[in-house]
């Protein structure tokens, strides 16, 4: 059938990512580049703040929490600032030594442990006086081993140490600056990626509804409407994902990514390219995630596709499954569907499964290693037990992007699928319309050797040519599917002939502007549409120089007043969607009073009277008569009844016109329409039967 077949169109899915479709997408964004260059300014701040946060644990434990001095022996002083203690002795900041003098003072046994310099002037000077035999008195101030201080209390402790503890809170006091700035950096940026988007996608939406407004009416035709709406709506969504979400952490993960691998290699180079071992087994991964991941998708949205239209066809044929028992049976072809979907899910739950999981084995591997080698670096003093520390955060900073490419990915590939469709939305073509204007409408109408197909050659309309003089009334008659609506589809420029002219006035309608013809023309078309709102609005439909007043004149024209009165609210009642509230019936004579409303020179009746009873009929009929007088008219009609007082009546059958006339002369022919005649009328009480 042809609405599942249409759901199945979603199967055709391109490039996880496909540069043209980019490009494209990067023309949205384009009005908001300032926006987005901000972003990316205060992703490089984030990076940058990031980067810096376990610098200042590397500092606090390396300047502040170990003894910063060590003793060393040495025939001179290792550093400028070296202190002489005695003959080969020189007190020494630790960090001042490079690392090479270090290690190879350390493996020769010269460093003598670790110690606090006490400043006369600093607070535990009172300390020193109570405790004076641990210290040693130099010239910079006094002298204890760390070792020493062991028998002092925790508050003497501080109270000797109080210049590291102001050090630390400057440090925490940085510490928190910092966070603040990222804090506000943070902010400053998904505010400006979500405005962004917001607009973004504001923009797409207006763009696919203005262009969804032109289409053609054969293209509509052939959309279910549920997937026009998902391209306005959650198709947009999807694109402002990856704007919001994908484009900028991408790079500002990049840059992360470099960073740590930066400070990495000025920390420790062995242990930076020891680490790097892992990145071939994670590109393996990545590579191998990518393609299972994007199989995995495309899967699940045929399945998911599939889905869709088997509830979609299944929903709105319900009362046709229930009446014909066949519940079980479309129960048990739904499971079949649905299984295949939560299949389709599963599959890409194992993919995003092990990626996951696979990407954390790997990170607590890398810092196990860290702790073996580090660790040991730092037992043996080549490696900093802050530099230690800051090296566990980096790793785990280096990982996480990774660990966030999976989601990435996905609404990158949602992304892309979805803005595939909006594209090929947005290429179609809209409805042709010529330019040259139509001021005033006598209401000639002019069809010449007009041939139509809605596909290919299936032939609807076969070389049909007829004439109504401006303010004629002319009736259109022919068994169901002889092509009588299409008529009306082409005269309204829904469709063009694929041969054969069309003119109204004279002029060729493929040559004139559609909306001044459509603007002067009326339609009751056979399935009348209301739009939500209410009767008032219904009637008036957007003419917004009518009065109440005049809506309720052409409701009574059109003998629908009656019937709008017993409504609750009268012409303020809502009709509910597409008219729910009201009849069949009803819902065609707020149709006639819309048209009668519209005061037009040209006038299109479909099987006004087709859905009423008798009585309104009749009712309608003068309705009618009043409408035509002096317009020209185009009524289309089953039921003969409504068809005596027009001018001429032309008859349709599979396509072709085939007999025309009058009604007298047409009887008297005994052809077509006299046979259609004797059907209805032959079925029809004797009264009623007489009076024809
Ligand atoms: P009825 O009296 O039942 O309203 P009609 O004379 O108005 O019939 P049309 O609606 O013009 O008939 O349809 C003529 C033919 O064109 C039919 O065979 C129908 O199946 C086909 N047709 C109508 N609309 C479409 C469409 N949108 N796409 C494809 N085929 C269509
Ligand atoms: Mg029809």
């Amino acid at each position: 059938m042809r609405p599942h077949q249409d759901y199945l169109e979603e199967e055709r899915l391109g490039k996880a990512l496909d540069v043209r479709l980019l490009r494209r997408l990067l023309g949205y964004v384009r009005p908001y580049w300032g926006l987005f260059l901000v972003a990316f300014l205060l992703a490089a701040g984030i990076t940058l703040v990031e980067l810096s946060l376990p610098y200042i644990t590397k500092t606090a434990i390396d300047y502040v929490l170990i003894p910063p001095w060590i003793v060393v022996r040495a025939e001179s002083p290792p550093t400028s600032d070296a202190i002489k203690l005695d003959e080969g002795r020189f007190l020494v900041r630790a960090q001042e030594l490079p690392r090479s003098i270090r290690e190879s003072l350390e493996e020769e046994g010269k460093v003598e442990g670790r110690y606090f310099l006490i400043a006369p002037e600093d607070p535990g000077a009172e300390v020193v006086a109570r405790h004076p035999d641990l210290f040693r008195t130099i010239s910079a101030g006094y002298l204890v081993a760390e070792t020493d201080l062991e028998g002092l209390s925790a508050g003497e402790r501080l109270t000797l140490q109080a210049p590291a503890v102001r050090t630390l809170l400057y440090l925490v006091l940085g510490l928190l600056a910092l966070l603040l700035v990222r804090f506000l950096l943070s902010y400053g940026q998904v505010y400006l990626l979500q405005y962004a988007g917001q607009r973004i996608m504001f923009d797409m939406r207006r763009t696919i509804f203005r262009h969804v407004l032109h289409l053609p009416m054969g293209f509509l035709d052939r959309q279910p409407v549920g997937r026009l709406v998902t391209r306005a709506t959650n198709d947009v969504a999807a694109i402002n994902e990856m704007y919001t979400q994908v484009v900028v952490y991408l790079v500002q993960d990049a840059l992360m990514m470099a960073g740590v691998l930066a400070i990495m290699f000025r920390l420790n180079a062995r242990l930076a390219l020891l680490l790097l071992a892992f990145g071939p087994p994670l590109l393996v991964l990545t590579f191998w995630f990518r393609r299972h991941a994007r199989d995995a998708y495309r899967e699940a949205r045929r399945k998911l596709a599939r889905l869709n239209a088997y509830l979609a066809e299944s929903i709105s044929g319900m009362p046709i499954i229930q009446l014909f028992r066949q519940e079980l049976r479309s129960f048990r072809a739904f499971q079949e569907i649905n299984r295949g979907y939560y299949r389709a899910q599963m599959r890409s739950v194992i993919v995003y499964g092990i990626f996951g999981p696979t990407i954390s084995v790997m990170r607590n591997l890398a810092l196990a290693l860290l702790i073996w080698y580090g660790g040991r670096g730092v037992l043996s003093g080549v490696f900093t037990l802050g530099a230690l520390v800051a090296f566990t955060s980096y790793v785990r900073m280096l990982f996480q992007p990774l660990s966030d490419l999976s989601d990435k990915y996905n609404i990158l590939q949602s992304a892309m699928a979805a803005s595939e469709r909006i594209f090929k939305l947005l290429d179609e073509k809209e409805e042709p319309t010529g330019s040259r204007p139509l001021p005033t409408l006598r209401g000639e109408i002019e069809f010449k050797d007009v041939w139509f197909a809605y596909h290919d050659e299936d032939w609807v309309l076969k070389g049909i040519s007829f004439h109504i003089a401006p303010g004629e009334r002319v009736a259109l008659v022919g068994p169901t599917g002889s092509g009588k609506s299409t008529i009306v589809n082409l005269l309204f420029g829904f469709y063009r002939p694929q041969r054969g002219k069309i003119l109204v006035d004279g002029h060729d309608i493929s040559e004139l502007d559609l909306a001044q013809l459509r603007r002067k023309l009326a339609v009751v078309p056979q399935d009348a549409f209301l739009f939500s709102g209410n009767v008032e609005e219904n009637i008036r439909l957007w003419q917004e120089k009518l009065s109440l007043d005049g809506v309720r004149r052409a409701a009574e024209a059109a003998g629908v007043h009656g019937v709008v009165k017993r409504l609750p609210e009268g012409y303020s009642t809502d009709v509910r969607e597409r008219g729910g509230r009201l009849s069949v019936g009803e819902r065609q004579l707020l149709s006639i009073a819309r048209a009668v409303a519209a005061d037009p020179k040209l006038i299109v009746l479909d099987e006004a009277t087709a859905n009423v009873d008798s009585h309104t009929e009749a009712q309608v009929q003068e309705a009618l008569e009043r409408l035509m007088a002096g317009r020209t008219a185009l009524a289309i009609a089953h039921r003969l009844s409504t068809i005596r007082n027009v001018d001429r009546v032309l008859v349709l059958s599979e396509g072709r016109l085939v007999e025309e006339g009058t009604v007298e002369e047409l009887l008297a022919k005994k052809g077509l329409f006299w046979a259609l005649w004797q059907l209805q009328f032959a079925s029809l009480s004797p009264a009623e039967g007489a009076d024809s």
